[in-house]
């Protein structure tokens, strides 16, 4: 401030104007004129470069100061400029230092900010928690720093080791999501093989009773047109009693094959338990009636079976029951309609066989 006081310059410099070869007052004011208004002009431009913000009033102020030097020649407007000089740099260098130091604040509160969130993030995982907790620690510390340098590299290195410590645990992650990818899909291939099992007929390899009835159920709420027919082994006591067990487990599977002969690709045949099986068939009871019709000719007749001493035939007959679905009616109506149906054939069998003597 002192070194562009153009008063004390003024005053003093009357002596050395003859060393510089001036000679007149007039002319030594015209070049002080001169050299003041470029230094008012630089340190306009430099207070932008310092501050932008807040530099640009300044720089203003001298040029317009600068520019009326050329016209105000009196030496009382000329220290009336150097007050307003001085004032202007006093003024612009309070209110750039306070500016500085608000922004400084504000970058400690990010500081805090990011420190506190660097926390989180080490609390929720806790692979990391280390190496994140010494980066919040050090993100505290520059708090407390004045030098900008210091500050500059201190974040620098906080933020490249957040940075390695959030990869780490994207990665992980990552890892433990691909593993736990794995298990589900190893699971929901378990659970696929355990549902085809328990679709089918362990001895028969038909559908089973659970597939059956599900499918039942599946049909009546879409309100598709569905026959159910209840097929009866008759006599296969006495299979049992007559060959032994494992010939009656044998027939049980070559019955099971001929059904599955004499359905149409569209039939669902499942095995209801013992010598029970059942077919689903997805039309209406003209159409499957006709095709019980065909299939307990297919079905009915001589089974050869392993016998204890070679081959044996076995006459097999069998009771069909056939039910067609009504409107509002249930799984359980349905198949105990077939059912009745079935138990009906087989007493009327077993009474037309009565009358002709078999
Ligand atoms: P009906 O003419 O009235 O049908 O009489 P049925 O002799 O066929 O006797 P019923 O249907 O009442 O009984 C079926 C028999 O089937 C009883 C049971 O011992 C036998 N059984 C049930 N499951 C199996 C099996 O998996 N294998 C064998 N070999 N026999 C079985
Ligand atoms: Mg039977």
């Amino acid at each position: 401030m002192q070194m562009i006081s153009l008063k004390k310059y003024l005053d003093s410099a009357s002596a050395g104007s003859k060393a510089l070869g001036i000679t007149g007052e007039k002319d030594m004011l015209s070049a002080t004129m001169a050299a003041y208004g470029s230094a008012l002009l630089g340190m306009g431009s430099c207070s932008v470069d310092a501050c932008p913000g807040l530099g640009v009033g300044l720089k203003q102020r001298f040029d317009e100061l600068s520019s009326n030097l050329s016209r105000e020649m009196s030496r009382e407007s000329l220290a009336t400029m150097d007050g307003d000089v001085k004032g202007s740099l006093e003024e612009w260098g309070r209110r750039t230092a306070r500016h500085y130091r608000l922004k400084s604040n504000e970058v400690r509160e990010l500081l805090i900010v990011m420190a506190r969130t660097a926390e989180g993030v080490g609390q929720r995982d806790q692979r990391c928690a280390g190496q994140i907790n010494e980066v919040t620690a050090r993100l505290t510390a520059i708090v407390s720093l004045d030098d900008l340098t210091e500050i500059r590299a201190s974040i620098e290195s906080s933020a490249a080791e957040l940075k390695t410590s959030i990869e780490k645990m994207t990665s992980e992650g990552k890892a433990a999501i691909d593993r736990l990818r794995e298990q589900v899909s190893t699971y929901q291939a378990k659970l696929e093989e355990a549902e085809e099992v328990a679709s089918r007929d362990a001895l028969t390899g038909l559908r089973s009773r659970l597939f059956a009835e599900s499918l039942i159920e599946r049909q009546i709420i879409a309100g598709r047109q569905l026959c159910v027919a209840i097929i009866d082994i008759d006599a296969f006591k006495k299979v049992n009693d007559e060959h032994g067990h494992l010939t009656g487990d044998e027939l049980l599977k070559l019955f099971a094959t001929e059904l599955v002969s004499a359905c149409r690709s569209t039939d669902v045949i499942g095995r209801w338990g013992g010598d029970e099986f059942i077919i689903l068939l997805d039309c209406g009871l003209a159409e499957a009636s006709a095709q019980m019709d065909r299939l307990r000719k297919w079905i009915c007749g001589n089974y050869t079976v392993r016998g204890k001493s070679g081959p044996e035939k076995l006459k097999v007959n069998a009771s069909i029951g056939l039910a067609e679905h009504m409107p509002d009616e249930s799984m359980k109506d349905i198949l105990s309609r077939a059912d009745a149906a079935m138990y009906e054939n087989k007493a009327a069998c077993r009474a037309a066989g009565a009358s002709s003597g078999r």
